[in-house]
Formats: C-alpha cells, structure tokens, sequence
C-alpha cells in the first residue's frame, strides 16, 4: 500500500460508500496505527479510513486528540441505531482543513461495531463520543459535515470549499491524483483484498 495521507476535498475517495471489513491483517493493523499517528499531527479527534484514501469501512477516534492522554478506539464495520434527541455544535474535519460550520445532530446513539482485536463494540453513547463517532459514520458512506450544514451557514464557506476545488483540480492535471476511474480501480483492488 502506499504511504498514508490525508486526502483532502474535493477528492473522490471521500465520496466512496466503503464496504464492511471482513479481514484483519497484520498490515491492516499497522495502517490503523499510522491512521493515529496522522490525526493526532492533524490535531484531529478522529479519522476515518476514507480520509487516508481507502475504501474500509473503518475509523478511529482519540477524544483528548493527544497520544498521551485519552482512550484510542478503532470502530470497524460500525452501525448506528436507536438515535435519540437533538443537538448543534460546531464541526470541522481534517479533510476540509480550516472550515467550520454548524451541525445539527441526534445527541444520544446506539453503536455496534468490532474493534481492531475483533471484540464486539455495543454500547449507547451520546456528548462529543456520539458527534464525533456519526461524524465519522457518515465519512465511511461519503458523506461530509459540509452536506448537513444549512444552506445559509453553507453560503457563509463556499468561497473556501471553492478554493479546495481548484487546488483539487490542479493535482489532478498534475496527476498527482488520479482520474476518477483509475482511483475506482485502485479501490476495487484494496476492497478485493479487504472486503470479500
Ligand atoms: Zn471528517
């Protein structure tokens, strides 16, 4: 595999619905590894695999957002379920760097997953847990805190999505990303490896 990044918008990885893990590998563990490593140098709290260019469904979350401190926790194949109340806060993401906005969501969850060991995830959460963990959901089905924003507050940060679409443009023509199909191609070989 290549050497993990972060991937930026308008990239079209981020808007790859992933497909559920079925096999954990010592490399696999080792990119969840990395995934830390690059959002704790992001000063993020989470990231999701699509964020690093691949297509699992996947993401890990480090609420104090400092190696040292906080509890690390991988979610593989996470569902939500049973979403309860209604709470607005302000997001960001560490693939639209610099732009925040407003997002309303359930404040209480139901979460089951697998973690990277394969022990079942089964809990009700809710707080910063509960935003972050359906921020991270809606990465894995190529969905952005930017498309939950209300169209007012989104007009407020189109100039700069605007600025990341051109600089997205560039890096294609420079073929430092690939086209659309070839980028579909490589995640079909990462999710044959992965997902079957
Ligand atoms: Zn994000």
């Amino acid at each position: 595999m290549q050497a993990l990044k972060i991937i930026h918008y308008p990239h079209p990885t981020l808007r790859h619905k992933s497909k559920p893990v079925t096999r954990v590998d010592a490399q696999l563990k080792q990119t969840v590894n990395e995934m830390f490593q690059l959002m704790y140098k992001a000063k993020g709290i989470g990231l999701a695999a699509n964020q690093v260019d691949l297509p699992l469904r996947l993401f890990v979350i480090n609420l104090s957002g400092d190696p040292d401190e906080g509890e690390e926790r991988v979610f593989i194949n996470p569902v939500i379920s049973k979403p309860k109340g209604q709470a607005e806060a302000d997001e960001g993401c560490l693939s639209i760097p610099q732009v925040n906005g407003t997002v309303l969501r359930p404040s209480k969850i139901h979460i089951s997953a697998y973690d990277l060991n394969g022990a079942e995830i089964d809990e009700t959460v809710d707080g910063l847990l509960a935003r972050a963990i359906l921020h991270e959901t809606d990465h894995l089905d190529g969905v952005l805190f930017i498309d939950r924003m209300s169209d007012t507050s989104k007009k407020t940060i189109d100039g700069l999505l605007y600025e990341f679409e051109n600089e997205h443009k560039a890096l294609v023509s420079s073929g430092e990303i690939p086209d659309p199909q070839t980028n579909a191609k490589r995640l079909a070989e990462i999710e044959a490896r992965y997902c079957n």
